[in-house]
């Protein structure tokens, strides 16, 4: 076996003070002391607002919660083909679809029932990509609040386009 040589290190002896880490827990508090003193007195370069009052203005591609977007007739834009219910990883779309007796073609088809499940839902966008009628985008809604489970699964009546899409909180949708 090769002989290995030993190299001792002699580290010397440790300070008290390094031995109590006395320095380094002032220069701690230093630092927390001077953030302190600075939100409190308003800094303009502090990172924090005044949330709810102050809101950020979010990009326009956020993945907010969606939007079912309709026809100028009002009707759902929605084919129900199912795709965005196959796309969906966390399995949080419910979709029942239905002959649809207003369409043009024989085939055509519209959602009957159309659920989304906020709370399994992590807003990866990939329902949105997966639509190729454009019929599901998303908002930049992102402050949701449920005092029960069961409201938040939302269903058409709240996920429907409500007024001109221009007038929407627009986030993440397809060829933007
Ligand atoms: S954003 Fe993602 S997890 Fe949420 S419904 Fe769409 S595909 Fe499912
Ligand atoms: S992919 Fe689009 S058209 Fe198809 S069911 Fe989903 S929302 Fe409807």
């Amino acid at each position: 076996m090769k002989d290995v040589p030993t190299i001792n290190v002699d580290r010397g002896p440790i300070p008290f003070s390094e031995r109590i880490y006395l320095g380094p827990i002032v220069k701690g508090l230093a630092v927390t002391l001077r953030h302190f003193l600075r939100n409190l007195f308003g800094h303009r370069d502090v990172a924090t607002i005044q949330y709810p009052e102050v809101k950020r203005q979010y990009s326009e591609r956020l993945r907010g919660r969606h939007i079912l977007t309709t026809k100028e007739d009002g009707s759902l834009r929605c084919v129900a083909c199912f795709m965005c219910e196959t796309a969906c990883p966390a399995d949080c779309i419910t979709i029942v679809a239905e002959e649809d007796p207003e369409a043009t073609v024989e085939w055509e088809k519209k959602a009957a029932l159309y659920e989304i499940d906020l709370l399994r839902c992590v807003f990866c966008g990939y329902c949105v990509d997966a639509c190729p009628k454009e019929a599901i985008i998303m908002s930049r809604q992102h402050e949701m609040a449920f005092g029960a489970r069961e409201e938040a699964v939302v269903g058409i009546d709240e996920l429907r386009q409500k007024g001109p899409i221009e007038d929407q909180d627009l986030g993440y949708r397809p060829y933007f």
